[in-house]
């Protein structure tokens, strides 16, 4: 059962097997094999529940509806825009959909500097493939491409760079380009069409427009007290207290710490909160003669993974496309009036990548503030500073190789490069001091993150804290590093494992 704010009208009082708050990557696959495995489950979503019919492809409905802080979520000097989903299934239902493994060089980090057992590339594929067997990860064929893709097949190609079609989640997707607004069509498998009404199907409830304020007690008492809200009037309408003993913490790397240190839970290792990575994100626009119209078909169905720990120090980058809505494009597009006025005009001719670096020397954090909402604060590193240059600089020659007249970043002071003979010096000569460029995540992960030594982590490897017995965390918050690939394969198949092992150890974990 699936049951909106709107119908709740007194205080909620229930109690559970199993309460899981959070109903993205994390929740929703721990909501669905927890259920599954025959234990009572309640599953607790901020965000409001929306389907198909309320889908109407425009960026004015899906963030103000869907999206965290109505995708204005950025860190407190407002140099990062931070993106995430606030509905039932979490990002994922505004999600691009690119669908690919943890890389090996990354899990084998995890083992080496976290002694984490149990998540090397041949434990998790088993729990890769039954992923993707569900969510049907394909990679496109050839001729699906959109054109804003085919800039980096083309051009990487051409360059000899490494690249390749992703896998996606999708079935009898239409090309609509609509993925990050809502799927209209129901093709996007997201978690909001598979693993939770499947947990539903097994007997789960679900409470959407519930925020969960409070984890207290231990042992089989363990109670999440929070609101009700009215999500469109952005009120509260009364309280909800769920006990059950044992509850999983999903409400992604940039709640899931604000909920335990609301708590004053979990924190003995004082890492809660730390660690955060962003798979700092920057872009470059294109522009070419052809049509290339960034927002229409596939959005994200190419990557070029030349640059990633190449020089062997877990870092680098990577280059994927975008899908630029007129709204989004008109807010990252640098300049005012008549200049940004003629660059919006070239729209439909403009192409645009991104360059994501895999973080190795950032430091990120999660706090609280007045409020009692997360405050994100991050210092990008020099390493990583170096590799955002760099990788600016590929995805401009990867433009260059496939048509573009010329190539923008998105610089404040507008940088515009009008030939490949260019790129490095315009690159080294702009600024890359905070708030000089337009800077992004959609990727947010790592802060209880996993070890096992609960020294220095929050989890151990099967995502139960190491402080409260019976209290997990399952989502992005529990990446020891940036990944160094789009997250949501590599979250599904850990929370499918842990939750497996939860359930396997219930009578134990729930003492
Ligand atoms: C625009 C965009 C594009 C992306 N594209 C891709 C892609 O192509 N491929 C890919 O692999 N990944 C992509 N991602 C990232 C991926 O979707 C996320 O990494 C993944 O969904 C994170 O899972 P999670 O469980 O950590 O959190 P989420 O999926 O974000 O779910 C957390 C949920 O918890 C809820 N919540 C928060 N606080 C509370 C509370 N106190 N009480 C109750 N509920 C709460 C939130 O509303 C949210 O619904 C994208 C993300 C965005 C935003
Ligand atoms: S491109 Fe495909 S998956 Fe994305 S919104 Fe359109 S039909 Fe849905």
């Amino acid at each position: 059962m699936i049951v909106r704010g709107k119908d709740i009208t007194g205080p909620l009082r229930e109690s559970a097997d199993v309460c899981i708050i959070g109903s993205g990557c994390g929740g929703g696959a721990s909501a669905k094999i927890l259920a599954e495995a025959g234990k009572k489950v309640i599953l607790l979503e901020e965000g409001g529940y929306f389907t198909s019919r309320d889908f109407d492809g425009t960026e004015g409905f899906a963030y103000q509806t869907m999206y965290q802080r109505r995708a204005g979520q950025s860190t407190e000097d407002l140099s990062v825009t931070v993106l995430q989903g606030r509905c039932v299934g979490g990002s994922t239902t505004v999600n691009w959909m690119t669908s690919l493994r943890t890389p090996e060089f990354t899990l084998d980090d995890w083992r080496h500097r976290f002694g984490i057992e149990g998540l090397s590339a041949k434990d998790l594929d088993p729990y890769f493939e039954r992923v993707e067997r569900y969510l049907n990860v394909k990679a496109e064929p050839d001729e699906n491409h959109n054109p804003n893709n085919r800039i980096i097949l083309d051009g990487a190609r051409a360059l000899g760079y490494s690249t390749k079609a992703n896998g996606r989640n999708a079935r009898g997707c239409v090309r609509s380009g609509a993925c990050g607004l809502g799927c209209p069509f129901d093709a996007k498998l997201s978690v909001a069409l598979t693993y939770v009404p499947d947990a539903v199907k097994s007997g789960a409830t679900v409470y959407a427009d519930c925020r969960a304020e409070k984890i207290e007690g231990s042992g089989k008492t363990k109670r999440v007290a929070g609101y009700v809200l009215d999500n469109e009037r952005r009120t509260t309408k009364t309280d909800f207290v769920i006990e059950a003993p044992v509850v999983i913490v999903s409400a992604s790397a940039i709640h899931s710490p604000v909920l335990l240190l609301k708590s004053g839970v979990c924190n003995s290792s004082r890492q809660l909160g730390k660690n955060l990575t962003f798979h700092l994100t920057t872009a470059v626009a294109g522009r070419f003669e052809r049509i290339i119209y960034p927002s229409g078909g596939i959005p994200q169905s190419a990557m070029c993974d030349e640059f990633l720990n190449k020089n062997g120090d877990n870092g680098g980058f990577w280059v994927e496309a975008v899908p630029v809505y007129p709204a989004l494009a008109a807010l990252a597009f640098p300049g005012f009036g008549r200049a940004h006025r003629e660059r919006m005009r070239e729209f439909p001719h403009t192409g645009a990548s991104i360059t994501l670096v895999k973080e190795i020397d950032s430091v990120g954090r999660v706090t609280v503030n007045d409020h009692g909402r997360a405050s994100i604060s991050y210092d990008p590193g020099p390493k990583d500073i170096e590799y955002l240059k760099q990788g600016v600089a590929a995805a401009a020659r990867i433009h260059f190789a496939a048509g573009a007249k010329e190539v923008m970043t998105l610089h404040a002071r507008p940088t515009i490069i009008r030939s490949e003979g260019e790129i490095e010096r315009k690159i080294r000569a702009a600024s890359w001091e905070r708030n000089s460029l337009a800077l992004f995540s959609a990727h947010p992960l790592g802060t209880c993150r996993m070890g096992n030594d609960p020294q220095n982590s929050v989890v151990d490897p099967h995502c139960q804290t190491h402080d409260v017995p019976g209290l997990f965390v399952i989502d992005g918050s529990v990446t020891p590093t940036s990944l160094g690939v789009n997250p949501q394969i590599t979250l599904l198949g850990i929370a499918e494992k842990s939750a497996e092992w939860l359930a396997e150890n219930f009578a134990a974990v729930a003492r």
